[in-house]
C-alpha cells in the first residue's frame, strides 16, 4: 500500500474526483492554511458545519512548526471521523527535498513553487519535482506556479507585486505541457496577504476575470487562486464561474486567530486553562472558514459573517 493509500479514507472520493465534481457544480474547493491544532480544528469543524469538502494546506514554514508527518497523521485521523472529504496540500514547496518529504508523508497534493526563478528554470525544476512525487504515488496532484503573487500571508503596509506580471495564457499553456502539472496557480490580480485597509473592510482585491477565462482555455487544467483573503465576494463568484477550482484563504484566518486569541486572553487574566482560552479562538476561525466555504459553493452568505475580518 502506498503512503497516500494508508492516509486516505477509502470510502471517500479522491481529490481529483472532488475537483471534477465541484467544477461541474460551478463550485470551488476552499483551501485553508493551518499552522497549529487550533486552526486545523477550526477548518475541520467548518467542514462538518457546512457539510462541504475542505483542502487543508500548510506552507514550508507552517509544516516545519507543525511537523510534516505529525500534520499528515492528524489529518488522517480527523478524516477517518469526518463525513466530508478532507485533503492535505503541501503549499508553496520550494525544493525537491521538501516535495518528496510531503509526498512520503502522505499528502494528497504538492504545490511546487519555483515561480521566483526564471521561467526556463521554473519549468525544469517543476517537471523534475512532478515526476519525483508521482513516482511515490501517481494519485498525488502536482501544482505549479507562474507569475508574481507576492510572498507572505501577512498584513502589508503597501501594495504587493506588479500588475504587469499577470500570467500570459500562452505561457500557461506551454508551462502545463512542459511540466505535466495537474493544477496551475496563475497570477490574475491575486496577491498574498492583506493591506491594512482590507483588514478594516475598507478595500477589496479585484481579479482580472477575463484573464482567468483565457488562462483556463489555454491551460486546460485545474486552476488555483492563491492569496484569496480580502477579495471582493462578487469577484470570487465570477472567478469560479470562469475557471478557478481551488481558492486559498490564509491571512483572514490568521487575523481571526490573532484577534480572538487576544480577546480571549484579555477576558480573564487569571484564566490559565488552555482549552477554555482556545475554544473561542477555534470558533472565531471556524466562522471565517464556514463563511468562505458557503460563498465558494454558491450559498448565500450572512451579512457580516466574515465580521471578525471585515
Ligand atoms: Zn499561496
Amino acid at each position: 500500500m502506498t503512503a497516500i493509500g494508508t492516509l486516505r479514507n477509502t470510502s471517500i472520493d479522491t481529490l481529483r474526483d472532488v475537483l471534477t465534481g465541484l467544477e461541474k457544480e460551478g463550485a470551488a474547493l476552499g483551501h485553508f492554511n493551518v499552522a497549529d491544532h487550533v486552526l486545523l480544528k477550526a477548518v475541520i469543524a467548518a467542514a462538518a458545519e457546512t457539510k462541504l469538502p475542505v483542502f487543508v494546506g500548510a506552507s514550508e514554514g507552517e509544516r516545519e512548526f507543525f511537523g510534516v508527518r505529525q500534520l499528515a497523521t492528524l489529518v488522517k485521523s480527523l478524516r477517518q471521523e469526518s463525513d466530508q472529504p478532507v485533503f492535505l496540500n503541501a503549499d508553496h514547496t520550494h525544493s525537491l527535498e521538501k516535495a518528496m518529504e510531503a509526498a512520503n508523508a502522505g499528502f494528497d497534493a504538492v504545490g511546487i513553487d519555483f515561480s521566483a526563478l526564471p521561467i526556463e528554470e521554473n519549468v525544469a525544476r517543476t517537471k523534475e519535482a512532478v515526476q519525483a512525487i508521482k513516482a511515490v504515488n501517481p494519485a498525488i496532484l502536482a501544482e505549479g506556479e507562474i507569475g508574481n503573487i507576492g510572498t507572505g500571508s501577512e498584513i502589508h503596509q503597501t501594495a504587493q507585486g506588479d500588475p504587469r506580471t499577470l500570467t500570459k495564457p500562452e505561457e500557461a499553456r506551454q508551462f502545463v505541457e512542459a511540466t505535466g502539472i495537474d493544477i496551475l496557480a496563475p497570477a490574475v490580480g491575486n496577491m498574498h496577504g492583506m493591506l491594512k485597509s482590507m483588514v478594516q473592510g475598507k478595500a477589496k482585491k479585484h481579479l482580472d476575470l477575463e484573464r482567468i477565462a483565457q488562462i483556463k482555455q489555454a491551460a486546460g487544467v485545474f486552476l488555483t487562486l492563491h492569496g484569496g483573503s480580502g477579495t471582493d465576494d462578487e469577484h470570487f463568484r465570477k472567478a469560479i464561474a470562469w475557471g478557478i477550482n481551488i481558492i486559498h484563504i490564509n491571512t483572514e484566518l490568521r487575523v481571526a486567530w490573532r484577534r480572538s486569541l487576544g480577546e480571549s486572553l484579555a477576558r480573564d487574566l487569571d484564566e490559565v486553562v488552555p482549552y477554555r482560552i482556545l475554544r473561542p479562538v477555534v470558533d472565531s476561525v471556524k466562522q471565517v472558514v464556514s463563511s468562505r466555504l458557503r460563498l465558494f459553493h454558491g450559498e448565500p452568505v450572512r451579512p457580516g459573517a466574515v465580521g471578525s475580518v471585515a
